[in-house]
């Protein structure tokens, strides 16, 4: 539960952590240290539910507080991949096919420098698509 707080949390989530850390939580990674109760009651103090962390419906179309971190790889292929995961389904290898995940666009012009066999992705053609226009998550929620 801690893992997935501090992973999923947004801003808020500092108060949270600076008000466990005033009640004595450190070394929370140690079993002997770890004080759950001391966690849940900061979540308290705060006003926030810890369950909105980890127990809830997501949408989609959601922002989430990691977004700024651009990995490259859409957030539809991303979700393709959490749909797949609950039907315990995976992907082929891409090589095999590409699912355009994302990265070409963001090193368009490295791959067109470095063409050929070595990087098993495709040509890259076209100019840099925008993200928003890759992007149509309506009806569609995420765990
Ligand atoms: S082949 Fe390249 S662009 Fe296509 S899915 Fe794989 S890593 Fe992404």
């Amino acid at each position: 539960m801690l893992e997935a707080w501090l992973s999923r949390g947004d801003r808020r989530l500092s108060a949270v952590i600076y008000e466990a850390w005033k009640a004595g939580a450190k070394f929370d990674a140690w079993k002997e240290y770890f004080q759950y109760e001391t966690w849940l009651a900061a979540f308290d103090m705060v006003g926030l539910n810890p369950e909105f962390y980890t127990h809830r419906q997501r949408r989609v179309d959601e922002i989430f507080p990691w977004e700024h971190i651009d990995s490259t790889l859409r957030k539809k292929f991303l979700f393709e991949d959490y749909m797949l995961s609950q039907r315990g389904d995976t992907r082929i290898d891409c090589r095999q096919r590409c699912f355009a995940c994302g990265i070409l666009p963001t090193f368009a012009d490295l791959r067109r420098g470095n063409p050929g066999e070595i990087w098993q992705c495709p040509e890259v053609k076209s100019k840099k698509i925008p993200v928003h226009a890759l992007l149509d998550y309506s009806g569609l929620s995420v765990n």
